[in-house]
């Protein structure tokens, strides 16, 4: 085939397919369009999670009759006109892409007025080709609209997520935007209904109020600009006290110079500030504005503009993850408990390590009087429930009082099972689905360990392990005859969620109900929780809320059935006994009882192992008795 020059038709819709991945790109892109022309206000309407229309309006300078189609046009932009400028980019769009990719790939409408000029324009693109073009009177400013995106890319409509799933990455954006940009009066509908607004007071902790509620917005904590004196990298914004955080790092944005980035070392700056505040595998949440001289930073790595490149990538980092750390750790000292020496395993790259700081507990973020009335409420409640399990319990009540997942058989028919599945000698019996023998518990171990002896040697048990796993075998059994214990609540507690998590929680809500919830959304992301499992009675509901929330969040769209699955793990993980709780020897006798009718005794719900297994031959060899 001979070499030819493909025509500006293939080339839009070839750059389109890097600018606009979904409806949250087009969002993304119009937004920066309306900040880049000094907009105060922006109005977002989406409907059909943005497959089917998009409106963005704003209050910014408008585009000059004149000009109207050569925004349109491939590299056609007003915010740089040579080299040199490209190593000074002040704005956040510069390389005129985005309106040409998005016409290219929707119906789209402007209607726009420059401040100078008397009447304003209406140009209507369709695939790139220009349908209408006439006057049109509006105010100054812009707005544009986008339907059917993707009409004309089949392939690219295919892969696109449920309406629900594309709402949720224009809620996140959105709200990012709403954070880096305080002074911004930014409103955002779905179906004609308002699920975000920024009132653009140009106070970032109320827009964090905004996007996290109130509650979980007192638990954060003011980073002060910090300028390092040589690289002249400004660091401000709000992190998380330690009592708040996820089980992901998706709640932790950097924007460098204005610009939301997607970068995984400056997200591990803000995660590494954490080291001994949080346990391993729960993060921060984070907000971080990272300003710097515009030469240091190159943002022409990408079309969609959301990666960058650093002259100075560890100068960035540093100064991120001591502001962050410094934050912190002057918190902890504002809340005088000065009690214990700095740990021993903080990073060495940690400039500040050599100060002093105390107890990891966050004395601001203490419940609130409301939790601690809520918490009131659910423990007299909890005195009658069936299921005591609480760490405030004393342990002789701790209540192990699970019967038998009713699928189970008994005790014996297993123990009969045993000698032809238990693990082959000096093995560990680490397989699945291996029934247990029965065994004898000895004592506990740093109220940790429960040790027990059974016909195959020694078996070290961790308690919050196979506690877990006796408490999801049931669930999941009570699960499957649908009579999961539920606990109505005294009074409903309402949970403040962010408008994605409301979103998720509507969306889940079928699921949650066979788990023994009973929410409901009742609009400005909150909800109203009447009933729980009984097993998470004496259970916080707003952080258990939030758990199930980061639950729904992590990974996309996940099979109905494994959304089921990781909320029942989060809920047998709540209430599951923890780690440095004394259990009385009944008690032990007792879960061990359980685990012995658990169909994958070896495992937790999350995969690790419940037990440690030391055969008598290993001892003896060990002891020198053999050979
Ligand atoms: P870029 O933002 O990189 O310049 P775009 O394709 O996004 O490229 O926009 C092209 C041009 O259209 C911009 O440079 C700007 O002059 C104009 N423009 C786009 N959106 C707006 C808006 N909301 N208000 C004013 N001007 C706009
Ligand atoms: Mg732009």
């Amino acid at each position: 085939m001979p070499i030819r020059v493909l025509s500006t038709e293939v080339v839009n819709r070839i750059a389109a397919g890097e600018v606009v991945e979904r409806p949250a790109s087009v969002i993304k892109e119009l937004i920066e369009n309306a900040i880049d022309a000094g907009a105060s206000e922006i109005r977002l309407e989406v409907t059909g999670g943005g497959l089917s229309q998009m409106q963005v309006l704003d209050d910014g300078c408008g585009i000059p009759s004149a000009d109207v189609e050569l925004a349109f046009k491939r590299h056609s932009t007003s915010k740089l006109t040579s080299v040199d400028d490209l190593d000074d980019i002040r704005t956040l769009g510069f390389r005129g892409e985005a309106l040409a990719s998005i016409a290219a790939v929707a119906r789209v409408t402007l209607v726009t007025r420059a401040l100078d000029d008397p009447v304003g324009t209406l140009l209507r693109i369709e695939g790139g080709q220009i349908v209408t073009r006439e006057p049109s009177g509006r105010p100054p400013g812009t707005a544009i609209t986008v339907l059917d995106l993707f009409f004309n890319v089949p392939a690219r409509r295919k892969f696109l997520r449920t309406e629900r799933t594309e709402r949720r990455h224009i809620d996140t954006l959105v709200t990012r935007y709403a954070m880096a940009y305080p002074n911004l009066r930014l409103t955002l509908t779905h179906g004609g209904r308002i699920t975000f607004q920024s009132n653009g007071s140009g106070d970032l902790r109320e827009v964090l109020v905004s996007v996290y509620g109130a509650t979980n917005a007192s638990q954060t904590i003011k980073v002060d600009p910090v300028e390092t004196p040589d690289t002249h990298i400004l660091v401000s914004g709000y992190v998380s006290a330690p009592s708040l955080n996820r089980s992901n790092r998706s709640e932790i944005s950097i924007f460098v110079n204005g610009r939301w980035v997607h970068d995984q070392r400056l997200t591990y700056a803000v995660i590494q500030a954490y080291h001994t505040f949080l346990m391993t595998g729960r993060y921060p949440l984070a907000v971080m504005m990272v300003e710097l001289p515009p030469g240091d930073v190159d943002v022409n790595v990408h079309p969609s503009k959301t990666q960058v490149r650093f002259r100075d990538g560890d100068a960035v980092f540093r100064a991120i993850q001591r502001a962050v750390r410094r934050t912190l750790i002057d918190q902890a000292r504002v809340s005088q408990i000065h009690t214990a020496s700095a740990p021993t395993d903080v990073p060495a790259s940690d400039s500040v390590d050599a100060e002093r700081f105390g107890s990891t507990e966050w004395p601001s973020a203490w419940p609130t009087p409301e939790q601690v009335v809520r918490r009131a409420q659910l423990r007299a409640i909890g005195t009658q429930s069936p299921h005591p399990l609480h760490p405030d319990t004393p342990s002789t009540q701790i209540g192990l009082d699970l019967t038998p997942p009713a699928t189970g058989g008994t005790t014996l028919t297993r123990s009969t099972e045993i000698a032809t599945h238990s693990p082959p000698e000096g093995r560990p019996p680490s397989g699945q689905g291996h029934p247990l023998p029965p065994l004898r518990v000895v004592g506990q171990l740093g109220l940790t360990y429960i040790v027990a002896e059974g016909p195959g040697g020694m078996f070290l048990i961790d308690q919050h392990a196979a506690h877990e796993r006796v408490l999801y075998e049931k669930y999941m059994a009570e699960k499957a005859q649908a009579r999961v214990a539920t606990q109505a609540l005294l009074e409903p507690v309402t949970v403040e969620l962010t408008a994605e998590g409301a979103g998720l929680l509507e969306e889940n809500l079928e699921t949650l109900l066979a788990l023994g919830f009973d929410v409901e959304p009742v609009g400005g992301n909150t909800a109203l929780v009447r009933a729980i499992p009984a097993v998470l009675i004496n259970d916080d509901i707003q952080t258990l809320f939030n758990e199930i929330v980061a639950d729904l969040q992590a990974g996309n769209e996940p099979l109905a059935g494994e959304i089921e699955a990781r909320i029942v793990r989060r809920v047998c993980k709540r209430a599951t006994i923890k780690a440095g709780q004394a259990l009385s020897r009944q008690e032990m006798e007792e879960l061990i009882r359980q685990l012995e009718t658990c169909t994958s005794p070896q495992t937790c719900p999350h995969g690790r192992p419940t037990m440690l297994h030391l055969s008598a031959t290993q001892l003896a060899k060990q002891f020198g008795r053999l050979g």
